[in-house]
């Protein structure tokens, strides 16, 4: 019985982090997919219909098909990799936060990730949060349509593993305390206009961090009569953060890029 349990509710064995430092990433956790260097041979249009919200992409240079992934789109079905396996494969390590959504883009696997572990990161932006701010750094999240996926992660960030407010990083109640607003969801149309008061509400300069493949692009929501298809058709987006859900450990990359950002900006 203990066994039963432990293999269907545990999962993938990894209950919970002794020490940040040494975390490690179950080799079964969805993060993000990568290509197989070399050109891709083999049927595109099959690889391409695969994909549900159209993450996937094909570009010709010298006769030769070049498949691109957008991880602002990619919700880590793992489609693409059933359909053609030998050169699409799924790997634990999450895709990484960036500041401009072109950089979403990847067409090898090349994409740059953070070696760093939670705890460094973490310690990197309260050194910066205090040089900056001399104080903390106020966070207002807000669901513009979510499946509640992206929150639980969020969520995390506050509990007694990942305990964010250590590095003084707090989550307020209303936007006019905010300097960050971590939004999910495509922004859906009964959302809209919520999203922008908040933002209008929040005093400049702030940061809005668009969190998971939907605040990205729509992701599985798309762009449809209730969506708007990503929350920068709403809002101005100073950093993306791919995922579905995105990790604790990549939302606090996303944080410490927001941070840069504001460096960036002189603020
Ligand atoms: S894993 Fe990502 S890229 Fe592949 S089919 Fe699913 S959504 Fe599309
Ligand atoms: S990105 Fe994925 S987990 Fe987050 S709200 Fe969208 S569907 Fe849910």
């Amino acid at each position: 019985m203990k066994k039963k349990f432990d293999k269907e509710i545990l999962g993938n064995g990894i209950e919970t982090v002794r020490n940040m430092d040494n975390q490690s990433i179950s080799s079964t956790y969805r993060g993000s997919i990568s290509f197989n260097v070399g050109p891709f041979v083999g049927n595109e249009e099959s690889i391409l219909n695969s994909c549900p919200t159209r993450a996937l992409s094909t570009t010709k240079d010298n006769e030769q098909t070049t498949i691109a992934i957008d991880h602002g789109k990619c919700i880590m079905c793992g489609n693409c990799s059933q359909v053609a396996p030998e050169f699409i494969t799924i790997q634990s390590k999450p895709a990484s936060p960036v500041k401009i959504k072109k950089q979403l883009s990847e067409y090898s696997n090349s994409h740059i990730q953070s070696e760093k572990s939670f705890e460094e990161i973490g310690n990197e932006l309260r050194e910066k949060i205090k040089k900056i701010f001399g104080r903390s750094l106020s966070i207002r999240e807000v669901d513009a349509g979510s499946c509640n996926g992206c929150e639980i992660e969020i969520t995390a960030l506050n509990n007694p593993i990942y305990d964010i407010e250590r590095f003084g990083i707090h989550f307020v109640a209303s936007p006019r305390h905010a300097d960050v607003l971590l939004v999910t969801g495509p922004a859906s149309k009964n959302m809209e206009i919520a999203l922008l008061r908040t933002y209008e509400a929040t005093p400049g300069p702030k940061i809005v961090i668009a969190v998971g493949a939907c605040a990205c692009s729509g992701g599985i929501f798309g762009d449809t009569y209730a969506t708007t298809g990503g929350i920068d058709k709403v809002v101005p987006v100073d950093v993306y953060i791919p995922g579905c859900p995105p990790r604790p450990e990549v939302l606090i990359q996303g944080l410490l890029l927001a941070v840069d950002r504001m460096i960036a900006n002189g603020i």
